[in-house]
């Protein structure tokens, strides 16, 4: 059946800004892929080129087999897009988009459906003009899914979005998952990335530097494990137990830090050291690297090339 979406070796300049420099990856049948990266990167560029609002300078992308920049019909009927921002007829109630919108498509899903599944039946008869900016977003996202796509695009969907607005949009997402649906997500929340990608990829200044399931990113399953505690009183830091061969202890203004990628070993030697002396370790914690770490760790990698870019493009702006 091939990928749902195939890019290679694609690149597109906006006279001398060059926005993607080559990207290469594919995304499975019922995946949600999600790109992160920081302002100004190629995100938004990458995935308009895929929904076939851009067109690339050269390289090649497919999806659900169809070149996007032929605009087809036969692919349009198979998408859903989520844009950062997008015009909709104020005066027409959520309800009435629903229906309008729906008779675009063959086959499309029922407005009260949609309505249900994001959550707006109190807004059903209200005016988009007169919706929050959380409520819009959610009217945008069941307005993309009104065609019952095969692949959504998502564009920062969540943005704007109450705690509890988000939450609902996720499990939104997740159900579609399961639906079998195809998923290409662009977003600057980490824990969207955790909770909803089965991969992501980082972009950086036009490049894709690291590509992966969020929880082996950038060799994270690897990264030490961060153990904190506040010494007891009248112990030293040479008091403690031996710990793992390459551990790294310090001591912050708080409490001590001990980096080990033995951390099951070190928690161990910890704790029994301290059960059998009696002393409690006040503020123990055991903390794996985040996403957000190993994001912030590729981006700060990769920044002077971000920098340069950015540069680039201000200049030429
Ligand atoms: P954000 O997170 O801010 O949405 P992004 O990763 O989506 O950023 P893009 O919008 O794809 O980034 O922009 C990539 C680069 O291309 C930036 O340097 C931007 O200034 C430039 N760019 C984007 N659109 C155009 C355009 N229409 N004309 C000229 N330059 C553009």
């Amino acid at each position: 059946m091939g990928h749902a979406i195939e890019v290679i070796d694609l690149r597109k300049r906006y006279g001398a800004v060059e926005a993607l420099r080559g990207i290469g990856f594919e995304v499975a049948h019922g995946e949600v892929f999600c790109m992160l990266g920081p302002n100004g990167a190629g995100k938004t560029t990458c995935a308009e080129i895929l929904e076939g609002h851009r067109f690339a300078s050269s390289g090649s992308a497919s999806v659900l087999g169809h070149d996007p920049a032929r605009g087809e019909r036969a692919l349009r009927e198979r998408i859903g897009v989520v844009l950062q921002s997008c015009g909709i007829q104020q005066d027409l109630t959520v309800q009435e988009l629903l229906e309008m919108y729906g008779r675009y498509y063959p086959r499309s899903r029922r407005p009260q459906e949609l309505i249900d599944l994001v959550e707006l039946d109190v807004k059903r008869d209200a005016h988009a003009g007169s919706l929050s900016g959380g409520q819009r977003r959610r009217l945008d996202l069941a307005l993309a899914l009104v065609g019952d796509p095969d692949v959504l695009f998502l564009d920062e969907p969540t943005t704007g979005f109450d705690p509890h607005a988000r939450r609902a949009a996720w499990s939104t997402i997740r159900a579609l998952c399961s639906l079998g649906k195809t998923v290409f997500l662009t977003t600057h929340f980490m824990d969207e990335a955790q909770q909803l990608a089965d991969r992501v990829a980082v972009m950086v200044a036009g490049r894709i530097v690291a590509c992966g399931p969020p929880e082996e990113l950038g060799g994270r399953q690897e990264l030490p494990t961060e153990i904190r505690f506040i010494l007891p009183d009248g112990i030293s830091v040479g008091e403690l137990p031996g710990l793992p061969s390459g551990a790294e202890v310090s001591v912050e203004r708080d409490g001590v830090l001990i980096r080990t990628v033995e951390g099951l070993d070190a928690v161990h030697t910890l704790t029994g050291w301290a059960l059998q002396r009696g002393r409690e370790l006040r503020g123990f914690s055991v903390a794996q690297p985040t996403l957000e770490d190993v994001y912030l760790a590729l981006t700060a990698e990769h920044g002077e090339a971000h920098a340069e870019a950015q540069a680039q493009a201000g200049a030429l702006a």
